[in-house]
């Protein structure tokens, strides 16, 4: 029998602006889709990465489940509000046409709201309602998702790109994906197993060793890959040498050293204090490619994140 997902949480994450696609799937608002369409102001993936901002979804297929409940992260976990529920029991899966169509529906919502805003953009309001990029990566483990390589495909072939987020501790999934998306990201939060299991909090067995034959795999393959390295002050953000040693394994296209951000849930466990200035950021990433072959290549000191790369 399915979990019966608590109508506390289907509330909470209504009020957190969270659409709901389907049984298990979200498409939330980005901040810097407000941001490019009222002020002409862009993500800096925009500036690395030329995804633009106004013409991106933000979902995740696996809105309810995750591995890990990172100390950081702002989705709604188990226990929190005191709402419970059980994030490994997964669900039978949608289908990926469903979802997409369903997440397309929700992004046209979400657009409708900025019809008649004296500040939109019209040009860009048009552009955005043809998206041409998603971002699965809002909340959860995507991998979780069954056909996960087939969703990317079927976002392919409707001419979009594609960022897959993960978490890297599911990586039979990662090894036998059947489409690659266009950048693949793997977190890498912790330099070591003891700070991993403090920070990151895995709910499966031995996920930092799946975490590491994740990382092993990324040579393998022929998209752009990044490490992302979420960094919590006063958490995670000491020990260069064991993140050194990580990036070395996996030898990804680009490094993003981000700072945390006191949002969503997150903030019912980490204080404001826990987010790092972009100065801090800065000497976090300048260590990191002492220690390793990589340069910081572009910066964005808005979002407190600094980009590597050995190009
Ligand atoms: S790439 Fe990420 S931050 Fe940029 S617009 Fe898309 S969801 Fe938002
Ligand atoms: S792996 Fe991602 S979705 Fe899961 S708890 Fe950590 S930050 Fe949140």
């Amino acid at each position: 029998m399915e979990q019966p997902i608590p109508p506390s949480l289907l509330q909470a994450l209504k009020k957190h602006k969270y659409h709901r696609v389907g049984k298990h799937s979200a498409v939330k608002r980005c901040k810097w889709l407000y941001e490019s369409i009222i002020h002409d102001r862009a993500c800096y993936k925009q500036k690395f990465y030329g995804i633009k901002s106004h013409q991106c979804i933000q979902m995740s297929p696996s809105l309810f489940y995750c591995t890990q409940q990172c100390l950081f992260c702002w989705r709604a976990q188990n226990g929190d509000l005191q709402i419970n529920w059980d994030e490994m029991k997964l669900p039978s899966w949608d289908a990926p046409e469903e979802i997409v169509q369903g997440s397309l529906k929700a992004q046209a919502k979400i657009l409708s709201g900025y019809n008649g805003h004296p500040k939109a953009n019209w040009q860009k309001l048009t552009e955005a309602l043809r998206p041409r990029h998603v971002a699965i990566s809002l909340t959860g483990e995507p991998t979780l998702y069954g056909p996960i390589g087939e969703l990317i495909r079927v976002f392919h072939n409707r001419g979009f790109t594609t960022f897959l987020v993960s978490n890297g501790t599911v990586p039979s999934k990662l090894s036998e994906l059947s489409e690659e998306p266009t950048q693949l990201y793997v977190s890498v939060c912790a330099p070591n197993e003891a700070v991993f299991k403090r920070v990151c909090r895995p709910q499966v067995p031995n996920a930092w060793a799946k975490l590491n034959e994740t990382l092993s795999l990324l040579p393998s393959f022929r998209c752009r890959t990044v490490i992302r390295m979420t960094l919590v002050k006063g958490h995670n953000m000491e020990e260069v040498d064991g993140y050194a040693e990580l990036v070395e394994k996996a030898n990804s296209t680009y490094i993003e050293a981000k700072a945390y951000m006191h949002v969503g849930f997150s903030s019912l466990r980490l204080d404001y204090g826990s987010m790092p200035q972009h100065r801090e950021i800065r000497e976090f990433a300048a260590g990191l490619a002492e220690r390793t072959g990589y340069s910081i290549i572009d910066e964005s000191s808005e979002s407190r994140v600094v980009l590597l790369s050995k190009r």
